[in-house]
């Protein structure tokens, strides 16, 4: 596992093949995986902490006998990529009784209202009876694309003309449409997205959590953006309380490093991956796999 960084990082180490590591040999190795995590998309900020705790724990290690300094150093690194994108939570806070909502959020083109149809399918498998709303009134073509992918997934999709309507009213309308029926008992929230963060959006945003308590906020980011990625989710995660992320577009040739720094950014646990454009393309995070992927 691991072949190439392994190797770069043996030759970084030259020919320390026992005693310690120090200060002195480690330099080397550390401009390796620092740029490792910059090509697997890491943000800046995120390599640069992250490399100060692997030094920390890599000095004073001892070089064992069976082991290469490199695949050492290499298994160090690996195991705090999986400490820090973990611990596993796949968990959904969901109510006992009456309708559970659920809101998403994230930029335009993130995968968000594609998302929300994975999602409610997921759902759907595991018994439960989900419904979307269409409370993006800002993107052309959004409540006509959920109303697709919820025929497509087999759940209602509540929705309403945007002119002059307001999301904070579709969301309400929504959940009490879903009060009304007992074949529904969780609402999906499809939320409005923009290109960039701006304070509009935010505030849109913040007020349908005010007013409707979601049970989960999990935010949709796109894999694909990289360094952006973590600016977005630096500023969802302020405006918002987010329980959870999804890290969409996985199926591409990113190599996730997107995932690390969501979860430092965040705190929020990486509950799902997005990784085709059809609806049964979701799958749980496993922060090892993960992990793996990030080094290549
Ligand atoms: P929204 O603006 O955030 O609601 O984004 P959409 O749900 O419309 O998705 C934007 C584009 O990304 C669409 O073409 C989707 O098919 C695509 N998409 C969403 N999730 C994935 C994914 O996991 N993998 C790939 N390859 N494409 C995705």
């Amino acid at each position: 596992m691991f072949e190439s960084i392994t190797k770069s990082l043996g030759s970084a180490l030259g020919n320390l093949q026992r005693g310690r590591i120090n200060e002195a040999n480690i330099q080397e190795a550390i401009q390796e995986i620092k740029q490792a995590l910059l090509e697997a998309d890491v943000s800046y900020d995120v390599v640069d902490e992250f490399i100060k705790t692997v030094t920390q724990q890599s000095l004073g290690e001892k070089v064992l006998k069976s082991l290469k300094p490199g695949e050492q150093i290499v298994g160090i690194v690996h195991q705090e990529l999986i400490n820090l994108m973990g611990p596993v939570d796949h968990s959904l806070h969901m109510r006992k009784s009456g309708i559970s909502i659920i809101m998403m959020c994230g930029l335009q083109g993130s995968g968000k209202t594609t998302t929300c149809a994975k999602l409610a399918k997921m759902l759907l498998a595991e018994g439960r009876k989900p419904m979307l709303v269409a409370a993006d009134l800002q993107r052309p073509g959004a409540i006509e694309q959920l109303k697709t992918v919820g025929a497509q997934v087999g759940v209602p999709v509540h929705a309403e003309d945007p002119k002059g309507n307001n999301p904070v009213k579709v969301c309400q309308n929504g959940v009490a449409a879903a009060k009304k029926t007992s074949s529904v008992d969780t609402v999906i929230l499809d939320t409005a997205g923009r290109l960039h963060v701006d304070a509009e959006l935010m505030k849109e945003l913040s007020q349908i959590d005010r007013k409707l308590s979601p049970d989960q906020v999990l935010l949709v980011t796109d894999a694909m953006t990289g360094q952006d990625a973590v600016r977005s989710a630096k500023a969802f995660n302020e405006a918002l309380e987010l329980d959870g992320a999804i890290l969409t577009k996985l199926d591409g040739d990113t190599r996730g490093g997107a995932a690390l720094s969501v979860k430092q950014v965040t705190g929020v646990p990486i509950k799902f991956i997005g990784v085709g454009e059809q609806l049964d393309k979701l799958e749980l995070f496993h922060p090892d796999r993960m992990a793996s992927r990030i080094l290549g």
